[in-house]
């Protein structure tokens, strides 16, 4: 798809009203994504060849090595049991919904049997969103960490338990106070060594870096950044304000912390954050998108070209605990009491 310029109402829906015309039958989705994945026409993905011909149960046989494939084979949508309609709605509401919306409304929205299949879907479409190869932030970069998600205070119920995660953000500036687009990740700590792959990894080399005073910054030059220090030390001696520094990364910081306490309330588990920062980056960064069929259309197109995700993929295992487990001897009541633990073992679950 690389010289299509797509346009809307030919190549994607303009209105909800278009959309529901256009796909009204897993056919019709079968079609879209045939010419999304393959816009010149079939190419076997067994050999490379151009060229084959429809057979009777739908799927392509290769001119050359006589190899079947459907169209969704290999993609997002591989063995998927949910009807590719239900696919393409949720893809329209996740794409077109100015924040996203989170499994439990998508469930009711589409009167999803389960919540886990609701659940395995968004993730699954989050889990498209980082394009291979995506270009790095040029320009004027602000770059900050700051704790991202974890137990709010308020939030009742015990939701959203775990731990913050330290997430590095970095946001081109335009002057006066313009953002252009984001980059978010976790890290494992604020050294230089993670800090600098960071900037690495989101930051174009010539690009000017502005950070506050923290030592991991320092270096940067050395990786072919230019590198404005700000210290917040001269900035209160000053008499300003040291949040101030970095306007652009704390406004992108405040407002997916807003985000996952709206739109997903919170509830989303540590492990899972880096593809919820995916999600807000995405959106981000498509703020400005005149037509959000356009988003749909890119987020359809990443799914073809994405591998199948399966859903082992999406349910982390349980983390390791990071505190250590009381030694028995130390729960509950004073080891003094010299309780006979046999007679009721049920005791030191109940006094923990
Ligand atoms: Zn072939």
């Amino acid at each position: 798809m690389d010289d299509l310029q797509p346009r809307a109402g030919l190549h994607y829906p303009r209105s909800t009203g278009e959309f529901q015309s256009w796909f009204a039958t897993d056919s019709d989705c079968l079609d879209y994504l045939d010419w999304l994945r393959w816009p010149k026409g079939f190419v076997c993905p067994r050999c490379g060849n151009a060229g084959g011909w429809v057979v009777a149960d739908g799927r392509y046989k290769c001119a050359a090595c006589g190899a079947r494939t459907s169209v969704t084979a290999g993609t997002l949508f591989d063995r998927r049991r949910t009807p590719l309609t239900v696919w393409f709605t949720a893809c329209w509401m996740f794409a077109t919904g100015k924040d996203g919306m989170s499994a439990l409304s998508l469930q009711r929205a589409l009167e999803i049997g389960s919540y886990p299949t609701a659940w395995a879907m968004l993730h699954r479409l989050r889990s498209v969103l980082v394009r291979p190869g995506r270009e790095r932030l040029t320009g004027t970069v602000e770059v900050d960490e700051t704790f991202i998600g974890g137990e709010e205070p308020g939030l009742r119920g015990g939701r959203a338990r775990g731990k913050k995660v330290l997430t590095c953000i970095a946001v081109e500036v335009t002057p006066p106070r313009g953002r252009g687009r984001c980059r978010m990740a976790p890290l494992t700590d604020a050294s230089a060594t993670s800090l600098h792959a960071f900037v690495a990894d989101h930051v174009e080399p010539g690009a000017t870096v502005i950070t506050d005073g923290w030592q991991g910054y320092r270096g940067l030059d050395k990786l072919g950044y230019v590198h404005d220090r700000r210290s917040q030390r001269a900035a209160r001696a000053r008499g300003e304000d040291p949040g101030e520094l970095l306007p652009a990364v704390h406004r992108v910081a405040s407002l997916i912390k807003r985000w996952l306490l709206g739109t997903h309330q919170g509830s989303v588990e540590p492990a899972h954050l880096p593809s919820y920062m995916n999600e807000y980056v995405f959106r981000f960064n498509r703020r400005r998108s005149r037509s959000r069929g356009l988003v749909f259309y890119r987020v359809l197109e990443l799914a073809v070209a994405h591998d199948p995700v399966r859903y082992r993929d999406l349910v982390i295992n349980p983390q390791p605990k990071t505190t250590p487990p009381t030694p028995p001897g130390r729960r509950g009541y004073p080891p003094t009491m010299d309780r006979p633990r046999a007679a009721r073992p049920w005791r030191t679950a109940d006094v923990e």
